[in-house]
């Protein structure tokens, strides 16, 4: 299985060293023959505006969005969510590049600036009982899921911060800023 991780801008290095350490050698993606390599996809956190038009100035943008109707499982870490969904709210006038291939809504920097980036416990049951450390930096929030996307993962008021879709996962936090390992794990099964 071959695992790629979106290199572009934003916290890939820190997801290719989670991955080495459960034993997976990670392909680094910026480009389309790159991609066709790949199984499997992780895009990162970061600044989904950037991430966005890099993706359209290295001719990634649509050869993603083909493989993610096709065979690619891809998930989503914080601006990767925001890539992933097909409505983002509360974005200045125009919008900006996405995938757009699960079907949620997402309002960017939903809790604030830098500074209301915070560290909370999340239930996420499909990778087990024990709550799972989450760090949320400049996060989205999730505010609508449509058809065929389920929540599978919460904050303690209930609030959804990861979604599934089929083959797509997206979490609104950082799981490869922890020691926690679980959630590529996952990914890596589904
Ligand atoms: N606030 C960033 C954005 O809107 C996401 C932050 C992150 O990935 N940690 O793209």
């Amino acid at each position: 299985m071959t695992v790629g991780v979106l290199a572009l801008q934003g916290d890939f290095r820190e997801h290719c060293a989670v991955l080495r350490r459960i034993g997976v050698e990670p392909v680094e993606v910026r480009l389309p023959r790159q991609l066709a390599r790949v199984e499997r996809l992780i895009i990162p956190g970061g600044e989904s505006t950037t991430i966005g038009r890099l993706l359209v100035m290295y001719q990634m943008l649509e050869p993603i969005r083909e493989r993610a109707g096709r065979d690619l499982a891809i998930w989503g870490t914080c601006a990767g969510a925001i890539l992933l969904a097909n409505e983002v709210v509360g974005q200045k006038q125009g919008g900006q590049p996405a995938i757009g291939a699960m079907n949620l809504t997402i309002q960017r920097n939903a809790y604030g600036s830098q500074l209301d980036s915070f560290e909370a416990p999340i239930t996420m049951p499909i990778i087990g009982e024990a709550p799972l450390p989450g760090v949320f930096i400049r996060a989205p929030r999730i505010v609508a899921l449509g058809q065929g996307c389920e929540a599978v993962g919460w904050l303690e008021d209930g609030s959804v911060v990861a979604a599934r879709q089929g083959r797509l996962l997206a979490t609104t936090f950082h799981p490869e800023l922890t020691g926690d390992d679980r959630v590529h794990r996952l990914f890596l099964e589904l």
